[in-house]
């Protein structure tokens, strides 16, 4: 597999989980290292790739990186099965089972994807779950870099489930939520176990998805770098921690914000978002935000995998309306469970409630509803990507994290950076309308002028000698170092 063309740029293969946030969060990695000149394939999901083509402009977008290009893959999954929800435990397994012979084939007979115009791939970007691409990798001998798409806290508990369990404390076994948890370094007296990623909620250890998570998170030190989408002044003290173990730790979030910041600076043009949609945005929600006060809406959303039962819906629309403020809410067309939600009426007072101070779609452009002057808070399911959204814009957060990183993101946002409420294991419509009350009214002071705080640092990072700017450079480096000619 030896590589050509001595003066043409490194390759980097990028090769995300191909789900929404993931997707997202590496694909603005991809567009900053065509920024930086380097050559780029992007491997995604057959699915994930029609969804993209239909729902966003990536490929107008990219069309100026001549040394990008997709290459599309088998997620392994029939087209119609349902990837939220219960579903989404299918993905892995499927990955593994369908996707990784898939991927080694693929790799050999495209030579590595070397043409006249391209060096064979230099370096392979993974996600930090798909330790496959180790395998092959090393192999190859090919530089691996691992992308891990989540919060920091959330890898290190994942990588310290093996003390974890050594200490006694998991499997959790319903009870004892409320202890603090006290075998992973630097978050003593800091999470409870309920706050553990939710993937530690086991009775059986053996359980396949526990299982992917602890092998997945302890394969990271065969990577020769890693990635994360975070900021120093974030995550300080746990990336000290994660460090040990992994040296060579890029921080270079909040990357959204990242490719802003570089897209301004490269083409002169302010506030260009790079969507990275699966769901076709409804932007008529914009047209309704412009006529709303400033900080009078709450907005509502619970990302690409969460679903909720009839009776959850029904709780957080009563919080809602009776909270007295304006809200917009996102609702996924699959998001509710199991049944057809159109047949049962809706109580009139919701349906009032609504037509006065709501406003309702199936997918919204979320970036620029965060950033619009019309939000004050955001009702969020914790997914990392919505929350450094949600941070750089300024915007306080009501949690209610429905799985994986969730639990722990939102314990950091309520305890640790206190720019938020945190309601994870509850979901009722008294405890929903006080919160939002809370939030958007009796301390809404508070809360703004902590979450501008921290907007604040958030911009700095990324800005020009910011550490995750520096840190994008450092990493650039690193990969053109990794090429032989
Ligand atoms: N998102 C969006 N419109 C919506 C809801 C979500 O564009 O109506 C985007 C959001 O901006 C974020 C991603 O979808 O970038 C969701 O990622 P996250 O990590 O927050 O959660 P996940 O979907 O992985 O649970």
């Amino acid at each position: 597999m030896g590589s050509q063309g001595e003066n043409l740029p490194p390759h980097v293969l990028i090769f995300p989980l191909p789900i929404q946030g993931h997707v997202n969060s590496m694909l603005r990695l991809a567009e900053l290292l065509c920024l930086a000149k380097l050559h780029v394939t992007f491997i995604v999901s057959d699915f994930c790739h029609d969804r993209l083509l239909k729902y966003t402009n990536v490929e107008s977008r990219f069309a100026c990186y001549p040394g990008f290009s997709f290459q599309t893959i088998s997620d392994g999954l029939p087209e119609d099965h349902p990837r939220a929800g219960e579903g989404f435990v299918d993905i892995m397994p499927a990955l593994r089972r369908v996707t990784a012979p898939l991927f080694k084939q693929m790799m050999i007979e495209k030579r590595c994807f070397a043409s006249s115009t391209r060096r064979a791939v230099t370096c392979i970007i993974a996600d930090g779950v798909l330790s496959f691409t180790a395998d092959f990798a090393e192999e190859n001998g090919i530089a691996l870099v691992y992308f891990r798409t989540v919060s920091a806290a959330s890898f290190w508990a994942n990588f310290c489930m093996p003390e974890l369990i050594e200490a006694g404390e998991i499997p959790l076994k319903g009870n004892g939520m409320d202890l603090m948890v006290k075998s992973i370094p630097g978050m003593e007296n800091l999470i409870r176990r309920r706050d553990l990623p939710s993937f530690c909620r086991v009775d059986d250890l053996n359980e396949t998805t526990f299982q992917i998570v602890k092998h997945e998170s302890r394969q990271s030190p065969r990577a020769q770098a890693f990635i994360l989408n975070t900021f120093e002044d974030l995550e300080g003290p746990i990336l000290s921690h994660i460090r040990k173990h992994l040296p060579r730790l890029y921080t270079i979030g909040p990357n959204h914000f990242h490719l802003t910041s570089r897209l301004a600076a490269a083409t002169k043009t302010e506030n260009s978002i790079s969507s990275g949609s699966l769901w076709e945005e409804d932007r008529s929600c914009l047209a309704w935000l412009d006529s709303q006060p400033t900080k009078s809406v709450i907005y509502a959303s619970f990302g690409s995998i969460t679903v909720v039962t009839r009776e959850q819906l029904v709780e957080f629309w009563y919080g809602l309306v009776n909270s007295g403020q304006r809200f917009l809410w996102v609702i996924r067309p699959d998001s509710i469970m199991g049944e057809d939600s159109g047949s049962q009426p809706i109580p009139g007072e919701l349906q009032e409630g609504t037509k006065s101070r709501g406003y309702m779609v199936g997918w919204a452009p979320q970036q620029e509803v965060l950033n619009h002057h019309a939000i004050g808070g955001f009702l969020t399911h914790s997914g990392w990507n919505s929350t450094l959204e949600s941070m750089v814009a300024g915007v306080p957060m009501i949690c209610w994290p429905y799985f994986a990183d969730q639990t722990i993101n939102s314990r950091y946002v309520s305890e640790v950076w206190k720019i938020g409420l945190d309601m994870k294991d509850t979901c009722d419509r008294v405890i929903i309308e006080k919160m939002v009350r809370d939030l958007m009214d009796v301390r809404k002071d508070e809360f703004l002028k902590r979450a501008d705080d921290m907007a604040k640092l958030a911009r700095k990072a990324v800005r020009s000698a910011g550490t995750s700017y520096n840190n994008l450079d450092s990493l650039v480096e690193f990969i053109k170092s990794m090429v032989s000619n």
